[in-house]
């Protein structure tokens, strides 16, 4: 069963995609806590950060390497900005396909709740 990013990936659902290349995808969270909201995921359905592999590390380098660029490309990289990583239960994961948070366009709270 495709989980709700893999549609998206697929094009089945819409998204505001502001990023693309062969390995990951970027776009703005349906939900945005902070002025700029957006989610960069691998398009392998990695179900979460703790279940990558060993084969999967040039493509973990490759998504934080593609950070500041996305941040760049949303204003966000001078000002600074947060990178969140939701990992299962308690971390507040809800959508079982690795994402990267990425906040900003106002100060941040911290620690965060
Ligand atoms: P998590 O809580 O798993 O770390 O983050 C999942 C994120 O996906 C949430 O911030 C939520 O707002 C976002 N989200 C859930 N459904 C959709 C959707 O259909 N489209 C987009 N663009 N974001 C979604």
């Amino acid at each position: 069963m495709p989980t709700l990013f893999e549609k998206i990936i697929a094009r089945e659902i819409p998204a505001d995609i502001v990023y693309e290349d062969d390995l990951c995808l970027a776009f703005n969270d349906i939900g945005p806590q902070a002025p700029v909201h957006i989610l960069l995921i691998p398009k392998k359905p990695i179900p979460r950060v703790a279940a990558a592999e060993s084969e999967d590390q040039a493509l973990l380098g490759h998504l934080l390497l593609k950070v500041g660029e996305v941040a760049e490309s949303a204003g966000i990289k001078e000002s600074g900005f947060r990178v969140v990583i939701n990992n299962g239960e308690n971390g507040g994961e809800t959508v079982p396909h690795m994402h990267i948070h990425l906040l900003g366009g106002r100060p941040l709270q911290w620690p965060p709740g």
